[in-house]
């Protein structure tokens, strides 16, 4: 078997470009464009590429974006603590959905902002499979902002979910019984094709750096992808898979809260 490869960057496209279609109609009833506000601290390279990314697909999709930028320096007195910075924001402006309001509200089905990985991962699952209701899905990694929320968006599908992470025992025995595996894991190629169910489908959130041809890095998944493409019945690509689906996601996140704050309904089409 060949797998289908889902094709990320397609579906993320077409979110974009429905959205740039709709904001207008709220910028109208509005009196104002939605805006997305990026806080970035220090100098990392890959930081800078990654907010000049978001504030270019912001203003494509016919919102404000407004950057401010801090010094490595900057402080809140001691170390920067990263709960403190996301207890500060807005629960109805944290698009990221990282505030623990977000995260309870997602834990006890309520509407709220849902992290945007999860979100475009499960977009991409309803895309190829419809319904996801009594699939065995895997989720591999619980970090706060990819695994746990996904394992509760796919709950709320009424998949079965089992999480793995670094203390799992026989990772491939659980690999071999999931109709859906996410991977959101950091290692470079971990999960292999000679694990899967065959036909299962493989989402790979893993995005890792490794040495490539000609002293040029390379971009891969967590996900072996050769040996993987030989039995799953379909799987997301690194890159062009989960990543292109997580600034299209903030974007959809930004537009949903925009309404919200104006008392405004969100077109049902979205
Ligand atoms: P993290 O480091 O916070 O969490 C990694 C998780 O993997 C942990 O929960 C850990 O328990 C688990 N883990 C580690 N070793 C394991 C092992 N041997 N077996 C099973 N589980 C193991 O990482 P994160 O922020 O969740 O990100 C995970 C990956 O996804 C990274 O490669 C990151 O770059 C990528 N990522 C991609 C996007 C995107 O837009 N595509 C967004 C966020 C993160």
């Amino acid at each position: 078997m060949t797998a289908q490869i889902i094709d990320g960057k397609a579906v993320a496209a077409s979110l974009r470009a429905r959205l740039a279609d709709l904001v207008p109609g709220f910028t109208e009833q509005a009196g104002r464009a939605p805006g997305l506000a990026v806080v970035l601290v220090g100098e990392d390279p890959a930081s800078h590429v990654y907010v000049r990314s978001k504030g270019r697909a912001t203003r494509e999709a016919g919102m404000e974006s407004f950057e401010h930028r801090l010094g490595a320096d900057a402080s809140e007195g001691a170390q920067m603590n990263e709960a403190a910075v996301i207890a500060a924001i807005d629960p109805a402006k944290d698009v990221d959905g990282f505030h623990v309001i977000n995260a309870g509200r997602l834990a006890a089905g309520l509407p709220g902002l849902v992290p945007c990985t999860p979100l475009g991962c499960l977009a991409l699952l309803k895309d190829r499979l419809g319904s996801l209701a009594g699939l065995h899905a895997l989720v591999i990694g619980r970090s706060n902002i990819v695994g746990k929320p996904m394992a509760q968006l796919l709950l709320g599908e009424s998949a079965t979910v089992t999480i793995a992470h670094s203390r799992t025992r026989d990772l491939p025995q659980l690999v071999g019984q999931a109709d859906i595996v996410v991977a959101a894991v950091g290692r470079p190629e971990m999960i292999r094709g000679e694990w899967l169910k065959p036909g299962a489908t493989v989402i790979d959130v893993g995005i890792n750096r490794v040495p490539g041809e000609g002293g040029k890095d390379r971009l891969v998944g967590d996900v072996h992808f050769a040996s993987a493409v030989e039995v799953a019945g379909a799987i997301t690509p690194v890159p062009g898979g989960v990543g292109p689906m997580t600034i299209a996601m903030l974007l959809r996140n930004t537009f949903a809260a925009a309404h919200a704050r104006a008392g405004i309904a969100q077109p049902a089409e979205l």
